[in-house]
């Protein structure tokens, strides 16, 4: 047992990224929209993706999924707690 706790969930700010220019946000919330849709979640401030969505998201950015974790916490979409997530990878 680690004493920083179970893994942190990722969780989108949706608000914050809706304010983000388009040629930055712009494939994230294509995905976070297709999720949306699947889900039926439309109403919601923030969104919570998989782990593996983050890699599916690595792939289109074409970087690390480390190194994107930072660009979305940088752009302010994910908490900083969000590191530890991708730690777990
Ligand atoms: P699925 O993967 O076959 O999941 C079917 C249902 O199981 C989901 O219906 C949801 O009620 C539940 N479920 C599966 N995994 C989780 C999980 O990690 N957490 C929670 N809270 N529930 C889970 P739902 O939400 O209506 O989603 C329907 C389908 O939409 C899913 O079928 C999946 O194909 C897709 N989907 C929805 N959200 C995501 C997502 O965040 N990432 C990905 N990759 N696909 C998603
Ligand atoms: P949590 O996961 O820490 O989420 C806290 C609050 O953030 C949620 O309060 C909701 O307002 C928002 N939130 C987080 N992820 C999403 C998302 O993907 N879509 C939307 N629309 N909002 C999101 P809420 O709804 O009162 O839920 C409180 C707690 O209840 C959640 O804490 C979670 O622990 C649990 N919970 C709620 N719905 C589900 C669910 O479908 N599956 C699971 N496994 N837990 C759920
Ligand atoms: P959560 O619902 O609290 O689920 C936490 C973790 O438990 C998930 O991490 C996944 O590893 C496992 N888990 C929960 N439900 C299922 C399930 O039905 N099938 C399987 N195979 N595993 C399950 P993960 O995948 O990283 O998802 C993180 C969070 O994203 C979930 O937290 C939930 O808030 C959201 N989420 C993911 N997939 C779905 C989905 O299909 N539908 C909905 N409504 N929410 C989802």
């Amino acid at each position: 047992p680690t004493p920083l706790g179970p893994t942190p969930k990722l969780v989108i700010d949706l608000e914050r990224m809706q304010q983000l220019p388009q040629e930055k946000a712009g494939p994230l919330a294509r995905y976070v929209a297709t999720i949306q849709s699947q889900r039926g979640d439309y109403n919601g401030r923030v969104l919570s993706i998989r782990q593996e969505d983050l890699r599916s998201l690595a792939v289109i950015y074409d970087r690390s999924p480390a190194d994107l974790t930072e660009e979305l916490i940088n752009w302010g979409v994910l908490d900083p707690e969000a590191r530890r997530a991708v730690d777990a990878f």
